[in-house]
């Protein structure tokens, strides 16, 4: 199992959750043989890569961090495993997460919180907080995680690493299991840009197994990594720069925006007057399209079913008592009760109306600028524990990641140095739909 399990218990980080060795030295030896014969290799040949746990990949258990999945064994590959194997990586196993992808700090895993390998009493961030820790304890070269409402880009910034979050339509959800289905989407974790550039590059791409895939070109990432970033208009919004924001955050981000400038960037002050609703607009949307999605986890098609039920009704509301944890439960009851008569225009149909509010924010901003710079988080990585009996609180950590989802538009986290106490802080570019090349040429320019 060699350095992954060691350094996953040498450190206790608790970011592995299953270890694919059959699957990885299969592949490590086609590698091998496809070097050996002269034969070309792909982009990412021989590549070590984990995989968030809420992806399906054949050989592994999806658990989605849940125990009502404890176990399960899924028939096929999501997209993204099939294409990164396709392009040579060798995939290491599956990730520890939040409960289906459900948090801002991986401790509603079932299987155990992941601690951030920067500061062990910190959290990773969340969801994807597995993810994060494996690439920032060096554990995997690059991992897959999800972002819904910032699941990829909190915990990179909060572990120090590169996370992209893809326009919505740009990667496959193939193989996904499903949290909000309007909302979730398919990234890259990496240590540096490049990375993140050519992981993108093999992920992208109109999937005929996912028809809210976009059949937009894919851009050339890696190549456009090459443009010099003078001329470039860097919108900076004033409500990102609030009450809330930690001062050393704040003095990291205006010290990249300083960078971005002596580069030959213009600053442009943009506002996005709308971010104030984007927590509850979120917070509505993604749990009542989770109520929706989690049905099907009944004890009769997937993972875990009660035994000693005497009639059907009484065997599924066992299996979902006992499978699902607190916050997957105040979830499906939030979205439940949002969707429900009497109440559904007046949360879920508000909810969409301040959704397309909160993009044409975005669509006005990028009438003056090419990408839009500001902090990802608020803080830096809290102390485990810390936020996990107060759920709201837990929701407003991912005060400048929401609004992005809701838009649909690309986005990603970049570290841009360290709070004195050494807690890593990543700086948010935020790109144009389908514009993913010039959000990671100035990411580039802040590394
Ligand atoms: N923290 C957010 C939530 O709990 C985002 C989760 C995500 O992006 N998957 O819903």
């Amino acid at each position: 199992d060699g350095p992954v399990s060691q350094g996953t218990t040498g450190k206790g980080i608790n970011s592995f959750l299953a270890l694919s060795r059959d699957r990885a030295l299969a592949q490590a030896a086609k590698v091998d043989a496809a070097r050996a014969a002269g034969q070309d290799l792909g982009p990412l040949a021989g590549v070590p890569i984990g995989i968030k746990d809420v992806l399906t990949m054949t050989g592994s258990p999806a658990t989605a961090g849940s125990l009502i999945l404890k176990g399960y064994l899924p028939p096929y590959d999501a997209t993204a495993v099939t294409k990164l194997e396709a392009a040579g990586a060798v995939l290491l196993g599956k990730i520890n997460c939040d409960e289906f992808a459900m948090g801002s700090s991986n401790e509603n895993s079932a299987y155990g919180p992941v601690k951030n390998p920067k500061a062990l009493d910190r959290v990773p961030g969340g969801s994807s907080g597995g993810s994060a820790a494996a690439v920032a304890a060096g554990f995997a070269a690059a991992t897959l995680g999800t972002d819904t409402g910032g699941s990829i880009r909190q915990p990179a910034a909060f572990c120090g690493v590169v996370g992209v979050l893809p326009t919505y339509g740009r990667v496959s959800r193939y193989g996904l299991i499903a949290f909000a289905s309007s909302l979730d989407r398919v990234g890259p974790f990496t240590a540096n840009v490049k990375d993140a550039a050519t992981m993108l590059q093999v992920l992208a791409g109109k999937d005929p197994l996912d028809a809210t895939t976009s059949d937009q070109p894919v851009g050339d990432y890696v190549g456009a990594l090459a443009k010099p970033v003078d001329g470039l208009r860097i919108g900076v919004p004033a409500e990102y720069f609030g009450e809330g924001l930690d001062p050393e955050i704040r003095a990291a981000i205006e010290r990249a925006l300083d960078g971005l400038k002596s580069l030959g960037c213009t600053i442009v002050p943009v506002h996005l007057k709308h971010t104030a609703y984007a927590i509850p607009t979120y917070y509505v949307i993604a749990t009542a399209e989770a109520s929706s999605n989690l049905q099907r986890f009944d004890g009769v098609r997937f993972g875990h079913r009660s035994g000693d039920s005497k009639t059907l009704s009484a065997m599924f509301k066992k299996t979902r008592e006992e499978g699902f944890g607190p916050e997957v439960k105040r979830r499906i009851l939030l979205g439940t009760y949002a969707l429900s008569a009497g109440y559904y225009d007046a949360y879920y149909k508000k909810a969409q109306q301040v959704r397309a509010l909160l993009t044409r924010d975005f669509l006005e901003a990028f009438e003056s600028c090419d990408v839009i710079v500001g902090p990802m988080t608020p803080t830096p990585a809290f102390r485990l524990g810390e936020k996990t009996d107060d759920p709201v609180a837990m929701y407003l950590a991912d005060i400048y990641s929401v609004a992005a989802s809701l838009a649909g538009i690309c986005g990603m986290s970049v570290p841009c140095g360290e709070t004195a106490e050494g807690l890593p802080i990543g700086v948010q570019i935020m790109g144009k739909h389908f514009d993913e090349a010039t959000m990671l040429r100035v990411g580039q320019a802040i590394e």
